[in-house]
C-alpha cells in the first residue's frame, strides 16, 4: 500500500475498456453463486442467450465463452477454417496486428494489408486484393470494427458490398470487441459470418465473457473445419445452450450482470447510444484541435465514436504525461500501444458516460498538459463545452417539437 492519502470521489477510468460498471450492473453481479446446472440458472441463461442477440442485430445464435475477447478471436478462426488457409487482414492498429499474429500462430496464412494506423480498413484496398484472388484462396476477410489502439472505425457495410460485388466466397469476420453496444453493427444485414465481442467495453461488464455471433454460413463451414479444438468447440456449446446449459462452468455472475446491462442498453435505446458516442467523440476532437494537438486518425471517414488517440508533439513522452494526469487528477488515460507507444495517449469516451464525465476528463487532460509543460492553447474544454451546450439545445428543441 502506498502512503498517499485516499482519493475521494470516483476514479476517472477514461481508457477505451475496460469501462466503468454502472451501479445497477454491479448490484446484479453481487449475488450468491448458484448451481450452473440447476433450474434457476437455466432460466437466466435461456433468457440471456436470447436477449444478447439484440446488440448484434442477429437472429442467429450468439455463443458465450468464459474468456477475454482474444479467446473469441481464436474460437472464430478454429471453428471455421483449416490449417494453411489464407486470411485477409487489414492493419488498422495493434489489435489487427495481434489478430494476425494469432492467425500465424495457429498455422493460418494471413495476408496483411499494411497501413500506417491513421485510417480504418479501406474497402478499396480490400477490393483490389480480393480481385486478384481469382482462385478464391482467401477463406476469410478479418476486420477490426473499432481499432481501439488507433481510434479508427472501419466501414463494415462497404466492405461487405465489396465482397458481394466480386462474388468472393470468403467468410467475413469482425472484431467488435470495442464497438458492440457503442457503434452501430448489423450482424445479419451486413452478412457478417462471425462477430467477435467481449464483455468489458460497450457492454459495461467486467472482463470475462467472449462472444461469437455466427451466421448459417459460418455454422456450415464449422462442419468442414480442419482445426482440432475442444474448449472452443461451437458444437458442444450450441448443443448445451439449446437447453440453457454450458459444457463447462460459465462465468455465472458476469452473466447476471449481462442480463441487466442489456436492459440498460435497451432502456436508453441503441440509436440514442450511438448518437451519444458520436457526440462525445466530436466534443473530444474539438478539444484536441483547440489545444493545437493532432488526432491520430487522419481521415474523418474513419473517426472512432469510442476512443480518440492524440499525438503529442515530438519530444514529449505520452506515458510521462499520463502519469502526471493520474498522479494529480486520479484519471486513467489509455496508453499508446505497439508502434505508437510513448507517442500517443488515448481518451476513451464510451459506455456508461455522459457530457459532464467527458468534460471532467477533458479538464483533467487540459490541466495535465499544463503541468507536463506540453505546448497547447487553453481552449479545449471551452470548445467542447460550446459544442455540447449547442447539442443539448438542439436536443431539447427536438423533444419539444415532438410533443
Ligand atoms: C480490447 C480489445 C481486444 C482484446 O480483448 P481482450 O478482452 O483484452 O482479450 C480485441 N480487439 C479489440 C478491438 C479490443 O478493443
Amino acid at each position: 500500500m502506498s502512503n498517499r492519502p485516499r482519493s475521494p470521489g470516483r476514479h476517472f477510468l477514461q481508457i477505451p475498456g475496460p469501462t466503468p460498471i454502472p451501479d445497477r450492473v454491479l448490484r446484479a453481479i453481487d449475488m450468491p453463486v448458484i448451481d450452473h446446472r440447476g433450474p434457476d440458472f437455466q432460466k437466466i441463461a435461456k433468457r440471456v442467450l436470447e436477449k444478447v442477440k439484440a446488440p448484434f442485430k442477429t437472429k442467429n445464435p450468439v455463443i458465450i465463452f468464459p474468456a477475454s475477447g482474444t479467446g473469441g478471436w481464436e474460437a472464430a478462426l478454429v471453428n471455421t477454417l483449416s490449417p494453411g488457409d489464407r486470411v485477409l487482414m487489414f492493419e488498422t492498429g495493434q489489435f489487427a496486428t495481434l489478430w494476425k499474429t494469432m492467425a500465424t500462430n495457429l498455422g493460418l496464412r494471413p495476408e496483411f494489408i499494411e497501413s500506417d494506423w491513421r485510417i480504418g480498413a479501406d474497402p478499396a484496398q480490400i477490393e483490389a486484393r480480393l480481385r486478384e484472388d481469382k482462385g478464391h484462396e482467401i477463406k476469410a476477410v478479418c476486420v477490426v470494427h473499432n481499432e481501439t489502439a488507433s481510434g479508427t472505425t472501419s466501414p463494415l457495410a462497404e466492405i461487405r458490398q465489396v465482397i458481394d460485388k466480386l462474388k468472393h466466397p470468403a467468410l467475413f469476420f469482425v472484431d467488435a470487441v470495442s464497438s458492440l453496444g457503442s457503434i452501430e453493427l448489423r450482424h445479419d444485414e451486413w452478412g457478417i459470418d462471425v462477430t467477435v465481442a467481449g464483455s468489458q467495453k460497450g457492454l459495461m461488464l467486467p472482463a470475462g465473457l467472449a462472444f461469437n455471433a455466427v451466421s448459417q454460413k459460418a455454422l456450415a463451414a464449422s462442419k468442414n473445419s480442419g482445426f482440432k479444438k475442444s474448449y472452443w468447440s461451437w458444437a458442444d456449446m450450441l448443443a448445451n445452450n439449446a437447453n440453457g446449459f454450458f459444457p463447462y462452468t460459465p462465468a455465472t455472475n458476469i452473466i447476471y450482470g449481462l442480463d441487466v446491462s442489456l436492459d440498460l442498453l435497451e432502456e436508453e435505446g441503441y440509436e440514442r447510444i450511438f448518437a451519444r458516442h458520436k457526440r462525445h467523440a466530436e466534443a473530444t476532437r474539438r478539444a484536441v484541435v483547440a489545444w493545437g494537438l493532432e488526432v491520430l486518425c487522419k481521415d474523418p471517414k474513419y473517426y472512432s465514436p469510442v476512443v480518440t488517440s492524440v499525438l503529442l508533439p515530438p519530444g514529449h513522452d505520452a506515458d510521462a504525461f499520463r502519469a502526471i494526469a493520474l498522479e494529480n487528477f486520479n484519471i486513467s488515460l489509455g496508453t499508446g500501444l505497439g508502434r505508437v507507444a510513448g507517442k500517443v495517449f488515448r481518451i476513451g469516451h464510451l459506455a456508461d458516460t455522459n457530457d459532464l464525465t467527458i468534460l471532467g476528463a477533458l479538464s483533467g487532460v487540459e490541466m495535465s498538459l499544463e503541468l507536463a509543460g506540453i505546448p497547447h492553447k487553453k481552449a479545449g474544454v471551452q470548445a467542447a463545452m460550446a459544442y455540447l451546450a449547442e447539442e443539448a439545445r438542439k436536443s431539447t428543441q427536438k423533444l419539444a417539437a415532438a410533443e
